[in-house]
């Protein structure tokens, strides 16, 4: 049986598959916590559910910012909704 990494959103800290969840990551070029779009970029990372429930709390929290200690980019939230 193969095992599926899963990861813990850091909202709701539910553990899921990690492809039910969106990478950030902290960027070091802009300083900022950007969407990892690719999932195999460079940088620490956090995950959040691909749930509107979870990123409209990631912003409220500013909770990539407590897990990252970065600012997260402009227009990060609407990225992530525009992906669900
Ligand atoms: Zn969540």
């Amino acid at each position: 049986m193969a095992h599926i990494p899963e990861r813990m959103c850091i909202v709701c800290r539910t553990r899921r598959p990690a492809g039910e969840l969106f990478r950030l990551r902290a960027d070091k070029l802009s300083g900022t916590v950007v969407a990892d779009t690719h999932t195999k970029q460079p940088g620490r990372g956090a995950y959040i559910c691909r749930n509107i429930e979870c990123i409209r709390l990631a912003e409220k929290k500013d909770a990539p910012r407590r897990h990252l200690k970065l600012a997260v980019c402009e227009g990060l939230y609407r990225q992530l909704e525009d992906m669900l």
